[in-house]
């Protein structure tokens, strides 16, 4: 009989079929780390649905490979659009949501948007900076104070779209700090956290730990720096929470 996972040539193919008297039918799988994906008649397909993942990026392009297959019983086969379509997997472009946005962009605080979904307190504390002009600046966040090392929960799930020091990476001031992507329009960060809890590119659910509070970055004591962005402004979290 044909050996499993050895080479064969078409030599060898004929010889078995024929004195087998057992019907082979050669067609190729298309694997994605060596696992079988997608099963195709011919190995111009194959090789078609390889390149055009390639040629859109997919980010399973270089994991892909193609095996031929002779086995007594024929796969389900599927067209290449269809292939293409099952296999392909879009690169994720983490956005910085606060790049290249001015000093002053902040929402009229007493107009309140639809955000879609309903948000949880992260800590419960005493609210010691509201949003919208202070002395000295434009708060862009709420800020609500509570000791060292009180859990801070995501207040909607969502993409962790960095995780980490602020400083040099986009989010200068604020220490450690989490930003969450909730929605396609919605961006909360965290900020002044003693520790971060989560990772750049988890999904965290609602109500998850996520940090801890702390002081860190430009803060004069321990406290949750909770801002909201909406399509990149900032907006008053107490029209959604804390209200
Ligand atoms: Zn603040």
């Amino acid at each position: 009989m044909l050996k499993r996972n050895v080479e064969t040539n078409d030599d060898e193919i004929f010889e078995t079929v024929t004195s087998s008297g057992t019907p082979y039918y050669k067609f190729y799988a298309i694997t994605e780390k060596s696992t079988e994906k997608v099963y195709v008649s011919s190995f111009q397909e194959a090789e078609d649905v390889v390149n055009q993942l390639k040629s859109k990026n997919s980010t399973n392009a270089s994991d892909l490979g193609i095996v031929e297959k002779y086995e007594t019983a024929k796969a389900e086969f599927k067209d290449v659009d269809t292939c293409v379509n099952e296999l392909y997997k879009k690169k994720i472009v983490y956005t910085n949501p606060y790049k290249n946005i001015g000093k002053t962009i902040i929402n009229e605080p007493s107009v309140s948007t639809n955000l879609g979904i309903t948000l949880i307190r992260p800590v419960s504390g005493i609210i010691t900076s509201r949003f919208g002009i202070r002395s000295r600046d434009n708060h862009k966040g709420l800020d609500i104070a509570a000791p060292l090392g009180t859990a801070i929960k995501a207040a909607c799930a969502g993409t962790v779209i960095f995780s980490g020091n602020g400083a040099g990476n986009g989010y200068s001031g604020y220490g450690n700090v989490v930003v969450v992507r909730c929605t396609d329009s919605l961006v909360i960060l965290y900020g002044h956290c003693s520790e971060v809890n989560c990772r750049t590119g988890e999904q965290v659910a609602q109500g998850q730990i996520i940090a801890k509070v702390g002081s860190t970055g430009i803060s004069t004591g321990n406290h949750l720096h909770f801002e909201m962005r909406y399509n990149g402004s900032a907006i008053d979290p107490q029209n959604y929470v804390y209200n």
